[in-house]
């Protein structure tokens, strides 16, 4: 609820937006905004020809390319429906709870695990509690092993012996320092608090022959990678990971082990496991190869931390200079035989007259589960406001003309796996055709600043956003949270990175809400960082109100959202991409819409 001094920046900020100053109080007074307490006289008569309007203005104002523009004149239902949203999610905003419950009761959401598992029961109940129909969580694949993470530690500790009275050596070990850590989903943990020496990974034979009879038992420090970024970190885990198991099966067919590369002979050496660095103090997590096939009995019992640059640095420096020192990693990592079915969240609100045309405000449920992260703001945030926006239309009591049908993906995490198979769903269906338009929230924590639109989408999703304009305000800067729908030629920019790219791909409008705002996406992406102190929560309650009233806009259009034009015939050369195809295959991560990692 905002407080009075709110409520008049509010006004001022409805002035830079091409409503005047009168008709902002106005649209304030009918939604219950302002306080009446704090008006004028003058403000008094606006008061009462607010109540006099028998019903209200339309006199929106779009944002297109950035300039303020009257809102085009196309039907889009109810206006009072809009107001009432408007209203509801000014003063009764609840996306807040929504995030909070699922960062705090529920935790990170690995796909097929425990944890997101309860988020989709929880999201279905709130669906079915709120009235909404054909709630489900529908089925969309399996994987061979549920991965389900608890407590995570690591530490170096200090090593001391204290010769006692009886001539025998007393050793005691004092915490040093606590690492920041993370490992892959879909690794062996170390069944219990695993302690030992740490050594430097031996590139020469000399430096091997030195070490080899003490790495029993001893953890193995790998070399720091160039600062490549958390792709390059996660590509060299994995990279790891698929040559001890090459080396293993070299072994297995009859090779002898110390035959091999020093790297892969470590696999047998009985070692505690792998420590290497990120490349700052960010900690990512991904997944183990293989990850959605292996079965438990294949994931091999081996232990790989990755610590932050400055544990790194503490640890190498100590090594350095030989001080008496060991470490210590407890991953508690459950490993479920499967298979686990994995489905995506889904519910709707039927429309009143074209129920089978469909407009679909989504999000992904799944996260990474790194040690620290509650999956708050990839995507925790886009799933609060999926939530909040259903909400919203079933408390403003809306009545769409077609479907509105909200879809909480999962498996985005390891490429887009949801998503890809719902749309090939549609497709077999032959029901591509009849979704006007998929919104896809996953950038995190800043507001629904804009649209990228082919051209001849402007215009319908200028009015569709259009109510949106001067409502909510970011009290940092003073600077309203509107939608500059912006127009980017005949034909839809080709999506990637997340669930949007699979309808993209099909020929759907889809979008990634351009995330506009102060937050600082990479900070927390796929990071120990990802937590609800992220959460910017005037920013979330804009998108809640503007994904509730965009989709009841659209959902009660004359037509379906225009479609681009279809993609030119591709190049006759073997190796063409797309226009704007990511070089690498779009579907490991979401990437950061606004502060890329430096090389992701
Ligand atoms: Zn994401």
């Amino acid at each position: 609820m905002p407080d009075s001094r709110f409520s008049q920046m509010f006004a001022q900020a409805l002035c830079p937006c091409g409503l005047s100053r009168a008709a902002g109080l106005v649209l304030a007074l009918h939604v219950g905004l302002m306080p009446s307490t704090t008006l004028g006289q003058e403000s008094s008569a606006l008061a009462d020809q607010a109540g006099a309007a028998s019903s209200p203005t339309s006199n929106w104002t779009a944002i297109i390319d950035g300039k303020e523009t009257p809102a085009p004149a196309i039907s889009m239902g109810d206006e009072a429906t809009v107001l009432r949203l408007l209203e509801l999610g000014t003063t009764d905003n609840r996306v807040m709870d929504h995030l909070r419950h699922l960062s705090f009761e529920i935790g990170p959401r690995l796909t097929g695990s425990t944890r997101l598992e309860q988020a989709e029961t929880w999201i279905q109940s709130l669906y079915t509690q709120w009235g909404l129909s054909n709630v489900r969580c529908e089925p969309w694949g399996e994987i061979a092993t549920r991965f389900d993470r608890g407590p995570s530690s690591g530490r170096a500790l200090l090593r001391r012996e204290t010769k006692q009275d009886d001539g025998t050596i007393k050793v005691e070990f004092e915490p040093l320092r606590d690492f920041t850590i993370s490992a892959l989903s879909w690794s062996a943990g170390t069944g219990g608090p695993r302690q030992g020496p740490l050594f430097k990974e031996p590139i020469t034979e000399e430096e091997f022959a030195a070490v080899k009879d003490k790495l029993r038992g001893a953890w193995i420090l790998l070399k720091a990678p160039a600062p490549i970024g958390q792709r390059g970190i996660r590509g060299m885990l994995s990279d790891r990971f698929k040559m001890r198991e090459l080396a293993r099966e070299k072994v297995a067919k009859g090779e002898d082990a110390m035959s091999l590369s020093i790297p892969e002979r470590l696999a047998f050496m009985g070692i505690a496991g792998y420590v290497s660095t990120s490349s700052d103090e960010r900690v990512w997590t991904g997944a183990a190869p293989d990850w959605r096939t292996r079965t438990v009995d294949q994931i091999p019992d081996e232990a790989h931390a990755l610590i932050r640059r400055s544990d790194y640095d503490y640890v190498n420096s100590r090594l350095f200079d030989s001080e008496p020192f060991e470490v210590m990693f407890d991953l508690q990592h459950t490993l479920v035989a499967g298979p686990i079915a994995t489905c995506n969240v889904i519910a709707e609100i039927r429309g009143s007259e074209k129920p089978d045309e469909v407009v679909i405000v989504s999000g992904h449920l799944d996260s990474w589960d790194g040690p620290g992260s509650q999956g708050t703001t990839d995507n925790g945030t886009g799933t609060a406001v999926t939530i909040e926006a259903a909400r919203l239309l079933i408390a403003a009591n809306a009545k769409p003309l077609r479907t509105i049908r909200f879809i909480h993906w999962t498996g985005e995490e390891q490429g887009l796996l949801g998503s890809k198979a719902y749309v090939d769903k549609l497709k077999e269906a032959g029901q591509l055709d009849s979704i006007s338009v998929m919104f896809n929230d996953d950038g995190g924590t800043n507001s629904q600043g804009g649209l990228a639109a082919a051209d001849q989408m402007v215009e319908f999703l200028a009015a569709a956003t259009a109510p949106i304009t001067g409502r909510f305000l970011d009290t940092k800067d003073n600077k309203p949270l509107n939608v500059n729908v912006r127009a980017v030629g005949p034909r839809q920019k080709p999506g990637a990175g997340s669930d949007h790219a699979s309808f993209v791909a099909a020929g759907v409008p889809a979008f990634f809400w351009d995330e506009v705002g102060r937050a600082d996406y990479g900070y927390g992406w796929h990071t120990q960082h990802d937590r609800f102190d992220l959460a910017i929560e005037e920013y979330l309650k804009q998108s809640a109100t503007n994904s509730a009233i965009a989709a009841y806009r659209l959902a009660s259009a004359p037509a379906l959202l225009p479609r681009s034009e279809p993609e030119p015939p591709a190049e006759p050369s073997a190796d063409a991409k797309p226009e704007g195809q990511p070089a690498t295959p779009a579907a490991t991560t979401t990437p950061p819409p606004t502060t890329p990692p430096s090389g992701s």
